[in-house]
């Protein structure tokens, strides 16, 4: 038996039962637009009658050489046959003639990157039949035309050109500005000119048989998936090469037929904002290509209502029937021949982060969709985008619409800027420091020695580079908007200026860049900055989010494991960053960074002295001096967190990172002993930082090393920690102190420095006269202390994996100097597949992870696990930590509702 290459839209049950019932299978096998086509068809809306030649057909004739399979044309003309009894017309019957279009349509959307014809039918004889059959004779003669053009060049690849010369020439001859103005009478001789170009580039006639324009349409179909357009596309887009196109032959169906025909676009719901109303415009008397094209002013949709009352009846009825069927918004594509409503295309709605969420939500709330659906259906990049300044949907439209955009690279980094461009970095400083000016730097790519400039910016804009490039890479890491790789525009350094086709930007002007689609526009688009609380969709959504990762037995794990999802903590130092984190979500802190506090203006000083001080006395005075403050950070800490757990990580950096600079030192003692001045505590504090100096500081004295050999300084930071929990417990509130180790490698780290500081709280408490529970744990970054994690976790109650460590030293890569040396190499010539500062390395960083996690509960079956480096806000590596057993992520404030949302879809995704 002859495999069946051709489905008639109606015929889907056949295409199904030959894939085994499997929907995405006959996505495969028809493609997406016939199989939607034929699944409209099922349910009943009204669809032009046609068929679909199958994928298998298209990558059949290409493996052949260009020769159809056998039996494929017998079955597509056996089709025909019955596209003709369904439509009661026939193929090149001039009293009667019925006309089809030929489109392609791969198992994903390739938008523009393959070939369609219509008017496939018209041809000498017909084309003179359908005129007195309509009586409209320019009608007829703009389709044939339009036929005799796509055929040229799509069909026999005659370059465009060569039919919009010739048009052009006859509009000036006839001081015609727009083809509105063409009249019957010049259709006819533009059809005739098209016949004679084909004629004059090809040495053949345009083919007056029906069924041969049909054959070659079809077979230029098939080649298109192999043109060069679509395999750059399938190469941007992850498409897979050997999917092949179906083609989808349709009836054609005329919006421009007269006043009772008419042709539209429509969403069933807002992309912009999600509401739930019919969106979109429509055209009377016109075909599709005058909607998208702008030629003439569109009308809202609900207009339809009163122009054709019956049509717009059907249209509702048929959308809300799609998208009960689908369950999604659908942007459809009609028509409307003499009254009579045809659909031609349905598929789920494009749309904004901001209705993503709206529609998610109202659908669950309408009972059309479970909430279990909704929180699978947002990404967690739209919660991104959501939490980033985005530009007004509509002033954005009308910057499209005026032509403003300039250009379109890759959507580095999330959000909407808006400044004044200026072109190095050295000049975006200056004027966004000294000038209080919006700035958005514009490079061609960026070096690390533009970091300054790119931090002073709104935005970023290179024409070079892509995701992982530097410019990508560090501004995502500073929440800055950039777009990279925008390769159309041309940069002037000499004359200060860019260029986007016809489009000049001196330096200067404003432009708008959008990192969250990679569009950019000249001049200003208004932006706005919605709160969290503001969004009450997204708060929402993320307490379904909650509800499922809350859920007992979400998630299979062994014995006293945690069993349900992963909760989401934040890293956080000071007071005003925890009460975001908690009013974001976070059900506690995973990281407070403790020396981030030594920085500030005041303190500085007293840490310096407590440095160089040459006595335990004198290093104890200046701790006294720190300690009230010290106290009072975790006092404001624990009040805002109360109730839930604070893990305050001990002091963790090399020493000299408290100290001034080096260079800048040396520098001023140089130039003072060539003056022949005298500067001696300079020379003394020059002398005291070089006996700090480590030619590996990442690796020497820090962490819980320097515990070990100061262990002063640690003990006043176990006393404000405690003090202040005790103050925070007097006042009723409810602290949950976890003090952290950093850094540990060997277990008898803990074991000289863990008892002294346990002694110092238990003293505390006694001496305040309160209690409460607390607990004592590590951070496991240093891969020796993942291997003996059953050891370690004899002395410690929760391990946190500081994957930003652990990831160094598990690579044996400078987590300073990585990126900016051969990272971004690595990414972009696949010798890493990501960067594994941004995800854990799965295979490597997660398997010592496992051991670890593995190990640690052996030992300690509560054990609390959790991850505070900068992957705990990673959508990807939070999958990775829900699989591994940790019980919680922490990350910045700005991630926890991603994280919240991302833990959510690892509980479903693994549930048992
Ligand atoms: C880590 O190493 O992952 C971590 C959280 O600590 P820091 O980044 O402060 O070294
Ligand atoms: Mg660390």
């Amino acid at each position: 038996m002859t495999t069946k290459f051709v489905y008639l839209f109606r015929d889907v049950e056949y295409a199904e039962s030959y894939v085994g019932g499997d929907w995405d299978k006959v996505r495969s096998l028809l493609g997406g637009k016939g199989a939607n086509l034929a699944e409209m068809t099922r349910i009943g809306a009204p669809v032009p009658p046609g068929f679909t030649v199958t994928t298998e057909a298209c990558n059949a004739y290409l493996a052949a050489g260009m020769q159809f399979p056998e039996g494929m044309w017998e079955q597509e003309l056996e089709a025909m046959r019955a596209t003709e009894a369904e439509t009661g017309k026939s193929f090149g019957d001039p009293s009667n003639p019925l006309l089809v279009s030929c489109r392609s349509g791969a198992k994903f959307s390739m938008p523009g990157m393959m070939d369609t014809v219509l008017n496939i039918g018209l041809n000498d004889e017909t084309a003179a039949g359908m005129a007195e059959l309509t009586g409209d004779e320019r009608f007829v003669y703009d389709s044939y035309r339009r036929l005799v053009q796509m055929f040229g060049s799509v069909v026999l690849e005659i370059d465009d050109g060569a039919f919009e010369q010739p048009l052009e020439e006859h509009k000036r001859e006839k001081g015609y500005k727009n083809d509105t103005e063409m009249t019957a009478e010049d259709w006819k001789i533009m059809t005739e000119k098209f016949k004679a170009t084909i004629r004059a580039e090809m040495g053949r006639d345009f083919p007056q048989d029906p069924y041969e324009q049909l054959r070659l349409a079809t077979e230029a179909v098939f080649k298109s998936w192999n043109g060069k357009r679509a395999i750059d596309y399938r190469n941007a887009a992850g498409i897979k090469h050997d999917l092949g196109t179906g083609v989808n032959i349709q009836t054609m169906v005329f919006g421009n037929m007269g006043w009772d025909s008419g042709t539209g676009v429509a969403f069933t719901r807002d992309p912009a904002t999600g509401e739930k109303i019919m969106y979109g415009d429509y055209l009377l008397n016109a075909q599709g290509e005058d909607v998208v094209a702008g030629i003439r002013n569109t009308e809202p949709i609900e207009k339809m209502k009163d122009t054709l009352p019956q049509a717009y009846a059907d249209f509702i009825e048929v959308t809300e029937r799609l998208e009960n069927h689908y369950r999604e918004m659908q942007d459809v594509e009609f028509t409307v021949e003499n009254k009579k409503l045809w659909m031609l295309q349905t598929r789920d709605g494009k749309r904004t982060a901001m209705a993503t969420v709206k529609i998610a939500v109202d659908m669950a709330e309408e009972g059309l969709i479970t909430k279990t659906d909704a929180v699978r259906k947002v990404k967690p990049v739209d919660v991104d985008t959501l939490l980033h300044p985005q530009f007004i949907f509509e002033s954005k439209r009308e910057a499209e619409e005026s032509g403003k955009m300039i250009a379109r690279g890759v959507n580095a980094s999330p959000g909407a800027a808006v400044g004044r461009v200026y072109f190095d970095a050295d000049t975006a400083e200056e004027k966004a420091k000294e000038d209080g000016r919006a700035v958005i730097m514009v490079r061609p790519f960026t070096k690390p020695d533009d970091v300054h400039g790119m931090l002073a910016s709104k935005g970023i804009l290179t024409s070079e580079g892509g995701a992982t490039s530097h410019a990508a890479v560090v501004a995502r890491q500073f929440g800055i908007p950039c777009v990279v790789g925008a390769s159309t525009i041309r940069i002037d350094q000499v004359n200060r200026r860019l260029t986007a086709g016809e489009i000049t930007v001196e330096e200067g002007d404003w432009i708008s860049v959008d990192g969250t689609t990679g569009e950019v526009f000249v001049g200003e688009i208004d932006t706005v900055a919605p709160t969290l609380e503001e969004q009450t969709d997204l708060l929402r959504l993320l307490d379904w989010a909650d509800e499922i990762t809350a859920t007992p037995g979400i998630r299979q794990a062994p014995e006293g494991w945690p069993d349900k999802g992963l909760q989401v903590w934040a890293n956080a130092d000071y007071p005003d960053d925890a009460r975001r984190a908690r009013s974001y979500g976070a059900k506690g802190i995973g990281l407070c960074r403790t020396e981030h506090m030594f920085f500030e203006t005041e303190r500085l000083p007293i840490v310096q002295d407590m440095i160089l001080s040459d006595s335990v006395q004198g290093r104890q005075a200046a701790l006294d001096k720190l300690l009230p403050f010290q106290r009072s950070d975790f006092d404001g800490l624990f009040e805002a967190m109360t109730g839930l757990p604070v893990i305050i990580r001990l002091i963790d950096p090399p020493l000299h990172e408290f100290m001034p600079d080096e260079h800048v030192l040396l520098e001023e003692v140089i130039e003072a002993r060539l003056k022949g001045e005298s500067i001696p505590e300079k020379e003394k504090l020059l002398g005291s930082i070089q006996a700090l100096h480590e030619s590996n500081p990442m690796m020497g004295l820090r962490g819980v090393r320097l515990s070990v050999m100061m262990p002063e300084i640690v003990s006043m930071q176990v006393r404000a920690i405690f003090e202040a929990a005790a103050d925070v417990k007097l006042r009723g509130f409810e602290p949950h102190p976890e003090v952290m180790i950093p850094l540990t490698g060997h277990v008898n780290e803990l074991h000289f420095i863990q008892p002294k500081l346990e002694e110092i709280a238990k003293a505390v408490m006694e001496e305040k006269g309160v209690s409460f529970s607390y607990k004592f744990g590590t951070m496991i970054e240093i891969p020796r202390a993942a291997i003996t994690a059953d050891e370690i976790a004899g002395a410690a109650s929760f391990f946190s994996f500081g994957t930003n460590d652990l990831t160094q030293f598990v690579f044996g890569y400078s987590r300073d100097d990585a990126e900016r040396n051969f990272l971004v190499k690595y990414v972009e010539d696949g010798i890493l597949l990501q960067n594994p500062f941004q995800t854990i390395d799965e295979n490597g960083v997660g398997e010592v992870m496992d051991i670890a996690v593995k190990k640690g509960r052996a030992a300690r079956l509560d054990l609390e696990v959790g991850v505070c480096g900068e992957h705990g806000g990673d959508p990807e590596s939070i999958h990775l930590c829900h699989r591994l057993g940790l019980n919680y992520v922490s990350c910045s404030p700005f991630r926890v509702p991603i994280a919240r949302l991302a833990a959510a879809q690892a509980a479903l995704e693994f549930a048992t």
